[in-house]
């Protein structure tokens, strides 16, 4: 069952959504103050959030913000004025639909319904895209950041993680040493090409079967590394 927050400070209003929300088999919940609700939209699991602009302590425009900041959780944001909803739009807050009130409850069901529906093909054909990279006996998960060899799983460092994974999307492409500290460290990282070195190093521990003659990624004297296919 999809749960829904209603950020709403009329009571009358909230009451009236939430009773047709139920009724077309939604769990819906009730904050109407600015402040707590941001805070559960934040920590908890909705599936939806309809938000009111005018609330006491926080307002809509920095809830929206703030949880945009975080989540994807589809945002459907209600105002009384015209104006405000035309303000918002021009934000660009993140919001994914907007409604001025008074508005007719079926109708809000009717969004409500459509924007759930776009929200799961959404996160269903990105569960679907391929993030796996498999290459002669390692597999790398990047959406887990997880690896395999041969079927043993391996763990690695974040940077270990990422230099492996860029060499190895990228097979049979030479990298210098600078190119690849360029790429996987940002600029603000201490340290030097020497720290790439140390990484490749214990990279090949955890993948190659004999270091001193690695499978994988092969240096190329002079000028760096790439990963064999
Ligand atoms: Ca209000």
């Amino acid at each position: 069952m999809s749960k829904i927050l209603i950020i709403e400070d009329e009571e009358s209003i909230a009451d009236l959504e939430k009773d047709y929300l139920e009724l077309s088999g939604f769990e819906v919940e009730i904050e109407n103050q600015g402040d707590i609700g941001l805070k559960r939209a934040l920590e908890e699991e909705f599936d939806l959030v309809i938000l009111d602009l005018m609330l006491p302590e926080v307002d809509g425009f920095e809830i929206c913000r703030k949880v945009r900041d975080k989540k994807n959780t589809p945002i459907i944001m209600v105002s009384a004025k015209k104006d405000d909803i035309d303000k918002i739009r021009g934000l660009g807050l993140g919001a994914d639909d907007y409604m001025t009130k008074p508005f007719s409850p079926s109708e809000l069901v009717a969004r409500v319904k459509a924007h759930l529906a776009r929200y799961e093909r959404l996160v269903s054909s990105n569960v679907q895209e391929n993030e796996i990279v498999e290459i002669r006996g390692i597999k790398i998960d990047k959406t887990a950041r997880r690896v395999w060899i041969n079927g043993e799983e391996k763990t690695f460092t974040t940077k270990e993680f990422d230099l492996l994974t860029f060499l190895a999307q990228n097979p049979n492409h030479v990298f210098t040493k600078e190119e690849l500290f360029n790429k996987i460290w940002d600029m603000e990282s201490v340290g030097d090409i020497a720290t790439v070195t140390v990484h490749i190093k214990k990279i090949r521990e955890k993948i190659e079967f004999n270091t001193a003659k690695p499978q994988y990624i092969e240096t190329i004297w002079g000028v760096g590394y790439r990963f064999k296919v």
